[in-house]
């Protein structure tokens, strides 16, 4: 057994001052203040006083970062370096490529996911593309775009070894809305995304089973007051999650904030959208099919100017919605934690209670992860 003693805990959407959570295996026995817990005489004891302590982060929208892309063999890389982000889970989410190398690389994820290392869990594979709509393509080769059909969905799925776990798809092309109740069935979760749908079309969605928007925001429709798109049906409905990417360039930070006043941190599903760039020195990159350039203000885009992908993870989104847009921890944390892992129904993730995963961090006062354990395990730790 472990116990984290003396920090301010955040569950996270309670703060608990003087308190004291006990990691038994890699499961979390208990939570509670230093006054009512008794730790076990044999539990290996951890000094949290001045930090922190909040659940791992939870990123459902993550290609990559430090040149490794999570279609390869550099998954297992990630697993190993995430957790100096605070990321302890994560979704494998994949770029558009052609038809058969997207089937070579889900081939090869499923081989990566079936020999776990230790680090941040690999929840699953996030498919983004190629069933987006060539009118709101992003950094995604407009000539590789098909509406979603079952039978092509199940051969990626089959090349996938039945991994992926969520599918970012534009509802109103094809048969797209038909496969929403199938893709339910099938414990994969639909998100609407990269979407040119009327504010109609993406509310049939929702009346079919959507629960969630991609990078709410980029590649949809603006809001406009006679035409709301999928944005303003991701605002309308209350039941619908909203991915929100915190890098302060692919989101202004006031709109940030108006979907957070609107959504409340319950609905707002904080991703970073990393592109495998992230954390690299300004340059010229290739990601997939194009070069991508990395700018002095860590702008990712492509030669047009068309941004491609955020360059900082998660852990830098939670601390732009505190200093930034001056949120209290808990909502921040919220964000990046319990509300992802509800998106998904990952029940033992994002939440510091008995039972639940022992995910756990310890933050400095500037909210930077000094250390990270993940199920139990010390994944990561400052010098
Ligand atoms: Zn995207």
């Amino acid at each position: 057994m472990k116990a984290i003693v003396g920090g301010t805990v955040f569950t996270p959407t309670h703060r608990i001052q003087d308190g004291v959570l006990v990691m038994d295996g890699s499961r979390i026995h208990v939570v509670g203040t230093t006054g009512d817990v008794a730790i076990p005489p044999d539990a290996e004891r951890v000094d949290a006083r001045g930090y922190s302590v909040a659940p791992g982060f939870v990123d459902l929208h993550f290609h990559g970062a430090r040149g490794h892309d999570v279609m390869g063999p550099g998954l297992a890389d990630l697993v190993r370096a995430l957790p100096e982000y605070g990321v302890t889970s994560f979704m494998a989410t994949t770029l558009t490529l052609p038809w058969d190398e997207t089937v070579a690389a889900l081939a090869t994820m499923a081989d990566q996911l079936g020999a776990p290392v230790s680090g941040a869990e690999c929840l699953g594979i996030h498919l983004e593309g190629p069933f987006l709509s060539a009118a709101r393509p992003g950094m995604a080769r407009a000539d590789l775009l098909e509406p979603l059909s079952w039978p092509r969905f199940d051969l990626l799925q089959r090349a996938a070894g039945g991994s992926i776990r969520m599918v970012t798809f534009a509802p109103e092309a094809g048969e797209g809305m038909s496969v929403i109740p199938r893709l339910i069935e099938t414990g994969v979760v639909p998100v609407m995304g990269h979407t040119d749908a009327t504010f109609d079309q993406a509310s049939e969605a929702i009346g079919a089973g959507v629960r969630q928007t991609t990078h709410t925001y980029n590649a949809m429709r603006p809001l406009h007051h006679r035409e709301p798109g999928a944005l303003g049906a991701a605002m309308y409905f209350p039941e619908v999650f909203a991915q929100l990417i915190g890098d302060g360039l692919h989101v202004h930070p006031a709109a940030m904030a108006i979907l957070i006043k609107v959504k409340g941190p319950e609905r707002v599903v904080l991703v970073s959208d990393a592109a495998p760039l992230a954390g690299l020195p300004p340059g010229e990159y290739a990601w997939g099919p194009q070069p991508v350039y990395v700018r002095e203000d860590g702008r990712c885009e492509l030669a047009d100017g068309t941004i491609a992908g955020a360059h900082v993870l998660i852990d830098s989104g939670v601390r732009r919605l505190v200093v930034e847009l001056g949120l209290p921890p808990e909502q921040a944390l919220t964000t990046a934690t319990l509300t992802p892992a509800e998106s998904i129904g990952a029940r033992r993730k994002g939440r510091l209670e008995p039972g639940a995963d022992a995910d756990v961090l310890l933050l400095d006062d500037e909210l930077q992860v000094t250390t990270t354990f993940a199920r139990g395990e010390l994944a990561w730790q400052r010098d």
